[in-house]
């Protein structure tokens, strides 16, 4: 049983001090809690866990915190794909729910699974999502100033559990002051990606990460016999030919745990039980 988190980049150009080690002790606490809640649930469960507790924390761009769009409205993306299945289920451009992570498991039981915009709203307000806004100061204020912080705080968990199956979920705000109407990674296959082989989570900008089909690259070559550490070298050299910008996260099926290569400044945690490893 391993999991590993990550809650997008951390710049010392643009961050405090307080925020990097409130970034640090936020992220133990929810990959320990996490970890207790796979120590009785599958990896499938515990992502969707503990993504929505990721949501939850206003220091992320992601569910309650997340940033604002160029006309002024929040809207959110998230997604989850059982590495067992392999069936993803998405929301993308969801507004006014607390926790787009549990719509998009909610779906997983449908034969629509990604669902967007208004039809995304109606159906979580059919299945009991109250109407809840996820703004919070801070950032309407860095919206009425102008600042864009790019979207550093996606949001993403992926699982091991103690049968060896593997599950990922990822949940944003997107960039920050796009257009209405874009389209976020987190709920595509490029950043989000799970089979029985490898689980991988993206963070990062999203046109980059499409571009790249970065957390598909990474999947496919570990289910071809790649190792986590040349699969991640061989997608992110690519992405550096296209000049792109991202961070991810992995487990492979015998529990190796990886995200170098990816980003230095990504911000990330794992635990299996003894070993906890975060950012610095
Ligand atoms: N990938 C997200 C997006 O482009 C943003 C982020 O990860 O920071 O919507």
């Amino acid at each position: 049983m391993k999991i590993i988190i990550h809650g997008g980049f951390f710049s010392e150009s643009d961050q405090s001090h307080e925020v990097k080690v409130a970034k640090q002790n936020s992220l133990k606490e929810i990959a320990k809690k996490a970890y207790q809640y796979l120590e009785t649930h599958s990896a499938f469960e515990t992502v969707a866990y503990a993504v929505s507790l990721l949501e939850d924390d206003e220091l992320y761009n992601a569910g309650t915190g997340s940033q604002i769009q160029s006309d002024g409205i929040i809207r959110m993306s998230a997604a989850m794909m059982d590495g067992e299945t392999q069936k993803m289920s998405g929301v993308i451009n969801i507004r006014d729910v607390k926790n787009p992570i549990l719509v998009a498991k909610y779906l997983m039981k449908e034969d629509d699974r990604v669902l967007g915009g208004n039809g995304a709203k109606k159906y979580a307000s059919e299945h009991g999502f109250e109407n809840y806004s996820t703004e919070i100061p801070q950032r309407r204020k860095e919206y009425v100033a102008k600042l864009n912080n790019g979207g550093k705080g996606t949001v993403g968990c992926v699982a091991i559990d103690r049968e060896g199956k593997l599950a990922v979920a990822t949940s944003t705000g997107g960039k920050g002051f796009e257009l209405p109407g874009r389209i976020s990674d987190s709920a595509t296959v490029a950043g989000n990606y799970a089979n029985e082989f490898c689980a991988v989570s993206c963070t990062g900008v999203g046109e980059d990460i499409v571009s790249n089909a970065t957390a598909t690259k990474i999947v496919t070559r570990v289910t071809d016999g790649m190792d986590l550490e040349e699969a991640f070298s061989k997608t992110f050299t690519e992405l550096k030919k296209i000049d792109g910008f991202a961070g991810a996260i992995a487990i492979d099926q015998s529990g190796n745990l990886y995200h170098k290569d990816s980003h230095p400044t990504m911000v990330f945690a794992s635990f299996d039980g003894e070993n906890f490893e975060s950012f610095k």
